[in-house]
């Protein structure tokens, strides 16, 4: 029987080192926050203000592997660090915006690229591109009382070994902090949100079978592998 992994009841990450886990409560997205990604998307303007979408809680994936999404034949990874808050607030100063952090976590922001694209054509919402099943892969969380407050260190990504993905969060357009400032001028922020900050340049497309290894400024490594697409004998397992 094929893995099918799909949840019904509550999400949690695992917190590195520790029986902890975290409770997700929400997934919210930075849509482009890296000026080399934004020019290879051929989008917008960087000194524009971030903007953000969600992602279902379940799409999250912790157990290594994702099996590759219906409707699509442009699977792509973007690697991103994530921030997992762990103090709730409203219209958060960037100057006390890591109080409010718990933690931090390597993700990937797996996306329909076609679906997202067409989506953009047609000026209809990202959701189809971005917020589908097992889309929001994600590590370990490393707490910020051992991460310290994060503005800088590698990001990068390979698939099969080759490095597709090499920058610096420090080329972040909106950091952590104003990141969280900006988000919460929108929505209340509330322990186990979790905010995926964007991705640099180098994203492409995977296919079943490709191993993806991400890892970000020290924090616990993640490998995916992508799995076959689900059967529809797989589907109808799933839902009972
Ligand atoms: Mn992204």
């Amino acid at each position: 029987m094929t893995k099918t992994h799909f949840q019904t009841g509550p999400v949690t990450i695992p917190v590195h080192g520790s029986a902890e886990t975290i409770a997700v409560r929400r997934i919210y997205c930075v849509g482009r926050n890296y000026v080399a990604h934004i020019k290879e998307m051929a989008e917008g303007d960087e000194k524009d203000p971030p903007f953000f979408f969600q992602k279902p809680t379940d799409a999250i994936v912790t157990d290594g592997t994702m099996p590759y999404p219906p409707a699509t034949t442009d699977f792509q990874f973007e690697v991103e660090l994530a921030v997992i808050i762990g103090t709730e607030g409203a219209d958060i100063p960037a100057a006390q915006a890591f109080d409010h952090v718990f933690g931090y976590a390597v993700a990937l922001d797996m996306t329909r690229r076609d679906l997202q694209f067409e989506a953009r054509d047609m000026r209809r919402p990202w959701e189809m591109g971005k917020s589908f099943d097992h889309s929001a892969p994600i590590g370990a969380v490393l707490p910020r009382a051992r991460a310290g407050d994060l503005s800088d260190g590698p990001i990068r990504i390979a698939v099969n070994g080759a490095v597709k993905q090499d920058s610096d969060i420090s080329l972040m357009i909106w950091g952590v902090a104003d990141t969280i400032a900006h988000l919460s001028a929108q929505y209340r922020l509330m322990p186990g949100d979790v905010i995926m900050t964007g991705t640099p340049a180098g994203v492409g497309p995977v296919v079943p079978g490709d191993v993806l290894e991400a890892s970000c400024a020290g924090l616990p490594g993640l490998t995916v592998t992508v799995a076959p697409a689900l059967t529809t004998k797989d589907k109808a397992h799933a839902a009972n």
